[in-house]
C-alpha cells in the first residue's frame, strides 16, 4: 500500500467516543459495524438541528414553516435522484428503509401471468429474497464459485421462463463483493426483464449511476448512509409504480375522494400516504450532498486502502478464514461493480469483510472484542442465512465493516485484538 495510512475521510458523530473496558480503564470506541447502521455525518446532524425549528406540515400548510418544509422535502427527492444517477422521469419514493422499498416494489410488479416471475441469486440479504418469494414464477439461481459461472447460470435461468424482474444486491452485506451491474442489467434486458438493485450496502460506499448502468430500480436505507433511522428510498421507472394500487391508503396519496370513490395520485405521492418523514428524507439528501462533494476518487481510495489493510492483517493471522462468494471478480471490471481505484487496482468489493476463527464461537469473539478492546463488529448470520450456509459458516461468522469515519488505527486495533484472542483466548 502506498501513501499515508488513511485517516477519517469525513467527520461523523460519536468519533472519539470513550467506552469502558472490562479489565478497567477506557478506550476510544472503534466502530467497525457500519454495514448494520452507520453513525450520522456531522453535516447531517447539523442539517437536522437546523431543520427542527421549522417542523411543520409538508405539502399541506400555507404558513411559512410549512412552505419551507415542502420545499426541503421535494428538494430532497431531487438530491437523492442526482446522487443515484436517476433518469428524467424516474420516481424517487421515500420509504421507511430498504426492506420497505423492496416490499413496495414487490407490490407494484405487474401480475406474474402477464409479466413473468422474479429471479434472484441465493446470496441475497433476506430483504431481497423474502418479499419476492410469494410471487408465482419466483426462481433462485445458486451462485457458483466463480462470478463468470454464476452469470452464465443466471443467463440460462433468465431465458428458461418469462421473467419480469432480476433482483440483485449491489454489494453483498456479508462479503462486500460487488457484482457488475451494467452486465447484469444487459442480461436482464436481453431476456425482456427489468433489474432491481438492492443498494443498501452499495450506496454507502460508491457513487451510483442508474442511467449509465441501465438499472431500472434501486433502493437503499438512510441509516446505512450516515443519516438517522427511519427513512429509505426506492428510485426507478414510473410506469409500474403508477399502475399499482397505492402502498398505503390514506391522505396525501389521493387527488379526489368522494363518499364512494377515490382518484389516486400518480407519482411518488401515490405511495407516500400519511405525513412524510421530513427529517429522515432531508437527512438522506444531506448525506448524499456531502458524499457527492468528495473529490473524485477520494472515497474509493480511502476505502480501498482500509479494506486492503484489513484483509492483509487478517490474512497474516493463523486461524482466520476470510469468506468470499466468488474467486474471479477481477476478470469482470465494468460498471459500478468494479471501478479502478486511485492506485490502479480493480476494486471488486466494498469495505465489508466477513471472517471466521474456526473452532471459536463468533458471538464469544465479538463479545470479547467489545468488552476487552472497545471494538464493535457484528457476529451472526447477517440476515443472509442461505449465503452463510453456502460459505460454510451455517452457525455464523464475524463481520467488520468500514465507513468514512474509519481510520487505519481502527483497523490495526482490530487486527491486534483478534491476534491476541487467538494467542491467549478470551
Ligand atoms: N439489503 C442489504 C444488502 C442489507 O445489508 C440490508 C440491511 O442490513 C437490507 C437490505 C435491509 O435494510 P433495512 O434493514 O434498512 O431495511
Amino acid at each position: 500500500m502506498q501513501g499515508d495510512p488513511p485517516g477519517a475521510l469525513l467527520a461523523v458523530q460519536g468519533a472519539g467516543l470513550g467506552v469502558p473496558l472490562v479489565g478497567g480503564g477506557w478506550a476510544e470506541y472503534v466502530n467497525l459495524d457500519h454495514a448494520a447502521s452507520a453513525p450520522c455525518l456531522t453535516t447531517v446532524a447539523e442539517h437536522v438541528a437546523r431543520l427542527l425549528p421549522y417542523s411543520a406540515s409538508v405539502h399541506r400548510g400555507a404558513g411559512f414553516a410549512s412552505q419551507v418544509c415542502t420545499t426541503l422535502y421535494e428538494g430532497a427527492r431531487r438530491d437523492v435522484a442526482q446522487f443515484v444517477g436517476a433518469r428524467d422521469g424516474d420516481l424517487t419514493v421515500f420509504t421507511r428503509n430498504t426492506t420497505d422499498a423492496v416490499n413496495l416494489l414487490a407490490r407494484c410488479l405487474p401480475a406474474a401471468d402477464v409479466a413473468g416471475g422474479v429471479v434472484v441469486f441465493d446470496v441475497e440479504h433476506h430483504a431481497n429474497l423474502l418479499p419476492w418469494r410469494a410471487r408465482a414464477g419466483y426462481r433462485t439461481v445458486a451462485a457458483r464459485s466463480t462470478l463468470a459461472e454464476s452469470l452464465a447460470a443466471l443467463e440460462a435461468e433468465l431465458r428458461a421462463a418469462p421473467t419480469a424482474l432480476l433482483a440483485v444486491t449491489g454489494a453483498s452485506n456479508v462479503t462486500g463483493e460487488t457484482p457488475p451491474l451494467a452486465r447484469l442489467a444487459r442480461l436482464a434486458h436481453r431476456a425482456g426483464a427489468r433489474i432491481f438493485v438492492d443498494a443498501a450496502q452499495l450506496a454507502p460506499h460508491r457513487r451510483l449511476d442508474m442511467a449509465a448502468d441501465d438499472v431500472d430500480y434501486l433502493a437503499f436505507s438512510g441509516h446505512k448512509l450516515y443519516a438517522p433511522f427511519g427513512a429509505g428510498v426506492l428510485v426507478g421507472r414510473a410506469d409500474w409504480l403508477d399502475a399499482a394500487p397505492p402502498y398505503l391508503a390514506g391522505g396525501g396519496a389521493v387527488r379526489e375522494v368522494s363518499t364512494d370513490a377515490v382518484d389516486w395520485a400518480t407519482g411518488a405521492a401515490r405511495h407516500e400516504a400519511g405525513t412524510p418523514n421530513l427529517a429522515g428524507a432531508t437527512a438522506i439528501a444531506a448525506a448524499c450532498r456531502t458524499l457527492a462533494a468528495l473529490p473524485p476518487g477520494a472515497w474509493e481510495r480511502h476505502e480501498a486502502g482500509l479494506r486492503a489493510r484489513l484483509l492483509d492483517g487478517l490474512d497474516g493471522l493463523d486461524g482466520v478464514v476470510i469468506h468470499r462468494i466468488w474467486s474471479d471478480p477481477e476478470t469482470i471490471p465494468n460498471s459500478t461493480g468494479g471501478r479502478r481505484t486511485g492506485d490502479g487496482a480493480w476494486q471488486d468489493a466494498v469495505g465489508v469483510v466477513t471472517f471466521s476463527l474456526p473452532g471459536h464461537d463468533p458471538a464469544r469473539v465479538s463479545a470479547y472484542l467489545s468488552a476487552e478492546h472497545g471494538i464493535g463488529v457484528r457476529a451472526g448470520r447477517f440476515c443472509a442465512h442461505p449465503l452463510l450456509a453456502r460459505l460454510g459458516a451455517p452457525g455464523g461468522a464475524l463481520r467488520a465493516s468500514i465507513g468514512v469515519g474509519t481510520t487505519a488505527h481502527h483497523i490495526d486495533r482490530l487486527i491486534a485484538a483478534v491476534a491476541r484472542y487467538l494467542r491467549v483466548g478470551p
